[in-house]
């Protein structure tokens, strides 16, 4: 189960309705968090998520927008005594404007930060992958999916029966090392599983104008958050992002389980967007709001807010 806190959902600058980008993932015990707009550590605290549960922080580009919460993260980790590193990824210059952060202010971080600036990588991590990939954006610009690994079938109780397989140490031992030999007889683990169970894949375009890229590395992702900071190719102009019908359309291509769609300009309301999109768009999709949280599993998901009743 893959959890995303959609922290703040507007484009290019924050309004009354919504933060500029920032996605929290929680997975296992730790957060991953993608971009950090302005304002982020305010919106973690909202959703009460703990920043010092950051080990990994993935910045799409150096927009504004998207990465000048960065400085009050890093401040608020070393005011909270934080010791454990924390890695911060981005594209070329990630090391330099991350330096800037360092050196304003009377601010020296207790804690050591590696910078790691990515071209397209797969970095493997405890459980899951994280792949880069390049997008259009006119700067150096990164989008970026977290894949689950796959994990084995589950136990199918009539091959237990047959193999004479009863819960307990064996079926330990047989998960561990693959196979057991039981009565002078071999058993391998999908002897008795079902088939494969696929991990949960996500996909994050940051900013982007429409790129076959996106749709190479979102093929049939579970979910694909989007870049559609425009309803219509005249309000887009020559800036380089997606429309919602372009958003549309690579998940259509991409065959992707659900889109949603990210990073809506600051000028549409939010029933105006939604509506929009509704005449626009063939394929499953939501227009996430500031702290909705989705979960996310390979064969479902569901969306709520947090805040909810919390007010
Ligand atoms: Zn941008």
């Amino acid at each position: 189960m893959v959890q995303i806190y959609f922290l703040g959902t507007g484009g290019i600058m924050p309004n009354r309705e919504r933060n500029v980008p920032s996605i929290a993932v929680r997975y296992g015990g730790e957060i991953l968090l993608f971009d950090a707009g302005e304002g982020t550590i305010r919106q973690m605290n909202v959703a009460k998520l703990s920043p010092m549960k950051i080990d990994k922080i993935f910045i799409t580009h150096f927009h504004g927008d998207h990465y000048l919460g960065l400085g009050g993260l890093l401040q608020t980790m070393n005011l909270w005594n934080r010791k454990k590193p924390l890695h911060i990824y981005g594209p070329e210059h990630t090391f330099e404007f991350v330096q800037n952060f360092i050196n304003s202010g009377f601010f020296g971080p207790a804690f050591d930060i590696y910078v790691h600036e990515l071209g397209e990588a797969r970095l493997k991590f405890d459980g899951y992958e994280i792949w880069s990939f390049r997008v259009k954006h006119g700067i150096p610009a990164l989008g970026y999916v977290f894949k689950e690994e796959d994990r084995r079938g589950k136990f199918l109780p009539e091959k237990l029966k047959v193999y004479g397989l009863e819960p307990g140490p064996l079926l330990g031992k047989l998960e561990r090392e693959g196979q057991i030999e039981l009565n002078g007889r071999i058993i391998r683990l999908e002897d008795v599983t079902g088939p494969r169970r696929r991990g949960v894949k996500l996909v994050y375009t940051g900013d982007t104008a429409p790129c076959k890229r996106v749709a190479l590395f979102s093929e049939k992702a579970d979910l694909l958050i989007h870049d559609a900071t425009y309803l219509t190719p005249e309000d887009r102009g020559e800036s380089y992002h997606s429309t919602v019908e372009e958003a549309c359309e690579v998940a259509k291509r991409a065959k992707v389980k659900l889109l949603a769609l990210f990073h809506r300009a600051f000028r549409y309301s939010y029933g105006e967007y939604l509506s929009k999109a509704t005449e626009l768009c063939d394929v499953d999709f939501i227009v996430p709001k500031d702290f909705d949280l989705l979960t996310v599993e390979s064969d479902h998901w569901e969306l709520r807010n947090v805040l909810e009743g919390a007010l």
